[in-house]
């Protein structure tokens, strides 16, 4: 059954960007609505995982994406009491990836050089629309309607499919009433970029590094110009403006890395942290992926990068409709595969990251799994996703 009418997706963050272009490769219509008047350029997903690059490279923008970003071969564990150090070598992925790397680079390079491909070369496939935001959609026997406030007016477009891709407070998910099912933690979490070079201040540090600690765990992460430092704040005082006051934020960085004078920053965000899962990923011809069908804490980076592969995995059955190589079943392997395995080891995963970097006694554990070739290619394995890949494509 080829597809004539439009794919409609619903936001062009790094997930609609994905499936839009994957969409359009294949010669499938794609309509991408984006409720701003611009991609956002906030500081969000900074690290692409090696899978996520193939993925990238598939759709021909590996190179433009790497030259914007850094190539991190390793990433490090470190204890912040004892200053233990476990480094991980991705180049023990070789033959298993073609990136055997984090790449770390913000996600709105990758969502600017999708829509600037899709503009360029695919726009008989592919329309593109800002100040589009989806507020609702009536599905018929073999298409959906779906409302749009195009600048205030109110507007219905017709496609195929609608694949919501509009975030975490997806408004798709919303009207379809699909439960959001998990659990917010009570902390908040802080982050703060600066361009001072943080590297200068420990000891063979990484572009990547979870620093443990029961009570004064932190995350640092590389960018091109900037040191983003993840600090979680206390759970018992609701108080973004001290949290996001310069006298907090100098006073725990200075409590970091002791420096004489203020360290520039240059950008901070607050926000709340949660673990949930959309309880069907599938409701007739609506499909959820990313941050609309999941959400969970940002250690280990598998937001985006698990987005992404929800996107793919989605447009792959699409293409394979398209092509009459299946029917909407497929659709249904679609939700058991990526709902698996983001409910069996995504959220599983990253719950256990937070557990782990408030742990005293797991620092030991990865220095002996990083001096062990053998386990630490397992861990990378897991760590990176492609073990999510893997376990996705054994579900039917
Ligand atoms: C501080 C921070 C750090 C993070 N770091 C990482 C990391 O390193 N690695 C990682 O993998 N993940 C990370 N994440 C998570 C990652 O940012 C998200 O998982 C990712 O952005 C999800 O992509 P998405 O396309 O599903 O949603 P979004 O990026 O939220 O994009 C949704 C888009 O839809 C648009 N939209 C919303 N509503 C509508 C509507 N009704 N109609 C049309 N358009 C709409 C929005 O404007 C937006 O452009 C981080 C998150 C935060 C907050």
């Amino acid at each position: 059954m080829s597809i004539t009418e439009p794919v409609i997706i619903a936001g062009a963050g790094p997930v609609g960007c994905t499936a839009a272009l994957r969409l359009a490769q294949a010669g499938i219509p794609v309509m991408l609505l984006e409720s701003l008047s611009a991609l956002p350029e906030t500081l969000r997903a900074s690290t692409f995982h090696p899978p996520s690059i193939d993925m990238i490279d598939e759709l021909g923008l590996a190179d433009r994406l790497i030259a914007q970003g850094l190539v991190c071969r390793h990433y490090q564990y470190r204890d912040r009491r004892t200053g233990e150090i476990a480094e991980f070598d991705l180049e023990l992925l070789r033959g298993l990836t073609q990136h055997p790397y984090r790449l770390q680079c913000e996600q709105w390079k990758y969502t600017r050089l999708v829509w600037q491909e899709l503009q360029e070369k695919h726009a008989t496939h592919a329309s593109c629309h800002f100040d589009h935001s989806v507020k609702g959609v009536h599905q018929t026997a073999d298409g959906v309607e779906v409302l749009v406030w195009d600048r205030g007016e109110e507007k219905i477009l017709r496609g195929s499919w609608l694949i919501a891709c509009d975030g975490a407070d997806s408004a798709i998910r919303k009207a379809l009433a699909i439960e959001f099912e998990g659990f917010t933690y009570p902390e908040k979490f802080l982050v703060a970029s600066t361009p001072f070079p943080l590297e200068t201040k420990f000891e063979r540090l990484s572009p990547v590094n979870y620093i443990s600690d029961p009570d004064e765990w932190l995350v640092l992460l590389r960018t091109p110009t900037l040191w983003r430092v993840l600090i979680p704040t206390d759970p018992a005082i609701d108080d973004d403006a001290r949290w996001l006051s310069d006298e907090w934020i100098q006073e725990r960085l200075h409590h970091m890395a002791p420096h004489e004078s203020d360290y520039e920053i240059v950008h901070r965000t607050i926000y709340r942290v949660h673990q949930r899962v959309a309880k069907t990923w599938r409701r007739g011809r609506v499909l959820l992926a990313g941050d609309a069908a999941h959400i969970n804490n940002p250690l280990g980076g598998m937001g985006m990068n698990g987005g992404i592969h929800d996107a793919w995995n989605l447009a792959e059955k699409l293409i394979q409709i398209h092509a009459g190589e299946g029917d909407d079943r497929l659709l249904d392997r679609y939700d058991r595969q990526r709902r698996g395995v983001c409910v069996r080891f995504v959220q599983e995963q990253t719950i256990k990251n937070r557990q782990a970097i408030k742990s005293k006694d797991r620092q030991a554990e990865l220095m002996r799994i990083a001096a062990d070739p053998e386990r630490a290619t397992d861990f990378l394995l897991k760590s990176s996703m492609i073990a999510s890949l893997r376990d996705a494509e054994l579900i039917d």
